[in-house]
């Protein structure tokens, strides 16, 4: 059983660019740190967010995604 990653190009959230979804991108979907920078800071300020995680539940599954 061989699970390879093929990379694709996709668009950039941020800037709307041409960004590389692979494994060497960590910044993914994002083109850059520059791009995942900015759309966090959307999120923050506008609720900007997706509606499959309760922006109120501390023990929600976005602790998985912090470092
Ligand atoms: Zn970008």
């Amino acid at each position: 059983m061989t699970a390879t990653f093929e990379p694709t190009l996709v668009s950039c959230p941020a800037c709307q660019g041409p960004s590389l979804y692979a494994p060497d991108n960590r910044f993914r979907p994002f083109c850059s740190e520059r791009c995942k920078q900015m759309d966090l800071g959307a999120w923050a300020s506008e609720s900007f967010r997706v509606p499959t995680s309760p922006p109120l539940d501390p023990a929600g599954p976005e602790d998985l995604l912090k470092h």
